[in-house]
């Protein structure tokens, strides 16, 4: 069959778009399912770059550990048949520099590389030079100076593009999220690094794929830049991850269904509405904080009465009848229990800080 060959356009180009949709599958497997996909993904006009894992570190031996270098001229001819810039994840030197011999565009560090700064480090090495963009996802552990010290490390080996992906954090036990989002650990990671792109990775973080579109959305809600999400020409049969992947069709159904917001519009009508609202919430702010240093004095005065009567600060019953009264008062106020309890821990912790301060003076 005659094919038209593709020119994928210059990256610094891709890298500016916005939302920036990553898409292909976890591993790249044979080299009919990277045409196949790349061609298929290309179709939908909705993805800006093909990713696929050509080295996959996986948590237990004995599962498809990737095709390895073999794999990246499969890629490279993906890119010629589609014009789609390619993305693969690299964790050692070797991988750097056998990815930049196959023009690979965009390099991601894994969640599991970011976790241990020599395997940064020597990324980061082998990035010296090299012109690429570099996608940095979080570390499976919620450690957000991890996070920042991949980044620092990437960033001093001279590469000027980088990018971050929040693919949620392991954490035992989890049932609902294969890797708990932990939103407001991505939200603190762009405030520490405003400008920088962040995008979202609903695939690791769901695990399934029938609640990765609500995850896709709230990443959208949140303002994060675009989406990497895990696609395969038929994901049942994926050598990895099967159960998380989805065919580029329903990608692109998925895509259709988001509703894109922006961070911002340049009307003065909105401007001045959100600036009325906002206003309140900082009166209501200043008040919460002008009350809650009226509740931690009468938290000192407590501490002095128990220091005076020698008892002990934690007082586990009252501590019950708090909790209680704030879920049931909660509810009525649409508060929920994890909110309720969040806050509470935070307010009791300080409150025994307090009273300890008195105790111990
Ligand atoms: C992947 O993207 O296929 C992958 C291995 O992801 P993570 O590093 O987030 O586990
Ligand atoms: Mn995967």
């Amino acid at each position: 069959m005659e094919q038209t060959l593709k020119t994928a356009p210059p990256i610094s180009e891709v890298w500016e778009k916005r939302p920036l949709i990553i898409s292909g599958p976890c591993s790249a497997e044979t080299e009919e399912q990277v045409l196949q996909t790349a061609t298929r993904l290309a179709k939908t006009g909705k993805v800006h770059a093909l990713r696929a894992g050509i080295w996959k570190p996986r948590t237990r031996p004995g599962s498809f550990e990737g095709i390895g270098t073999k794999g990246l001229p499969w890629l490279q001819q993906a890119k010629k048949l589609t014009g789609l810039p390619l993305a693969v994840e690299v964790a050692t030197g070797k991988q750097v520099e056998d990815a930049l011999h196959f023009d690979i565009d965009i390099l991601w560090v894994g969640a599991r590389t970011t976790v241990n700064p020599f395997s940064v480090q020597e990324v980061a090495d082998a990035l010296r030079g090299a012109n690429v963009p570099v996608l940095i996802k979080n570390p499976i552990n919620p450690d957000l100076e991890l996070w920042i010290g991949a980044v620092e490390r990437v960033s001093k080996a001279g590469i000027k593009n980088i990018g971050l992906i929040h693919r949620g954090f392991s954490s035992y036990g989890n049932t609902e999220y294969r890797n708990a989002p932990m939103w407001h650990l991505a939200i603190e990671m762009k405030r520490r690094n405003p400008g920088m792109m962040i995008i979202n990775d609903p695939s690791h973080i769901c695990g399934r794929r029938d609640i990765l579109m609500d995850v896709a959305q709230k990443a959208i809600d949140l303002d994060f830049d675009g989406l990497m999400i895990e696609s395969h020409i038929d994901p049942d049969n994926a050598w990895s991850d099967a159960k998380q992947q989805v065919t580029p069709e329903r990608l692109a159904e998925m895509l259709n269904e988001i509703v894109w917001r922006k961070e911002d519009i340049n009307s003065e009508a909105y401007h001045q509405a959100l600036e009325k609202l906002r206003q309140q919430i900082n009166h209501l702010d200043d008040e919460l904080l002008q009350l809650l240093g009226q509740r931690m004095k009468i938290a000192d005065k407590i501490g002095e009465f128990k220091k005076n009567n020698s008892i002990t600060i934690l007082q586990t019953n009252r501590w019950n009848e708090i909790l209680e009264r704030a879920y049931q008062k909660g509810d009525k106020l649409g508060l929920t229990r994890e909110f309720i309890t969040k806050y509470f821990d935070a307010v009791h912790m300080e409150s025994i800080n307090h009273q300890n301060r008195i105790m111990n003076s």
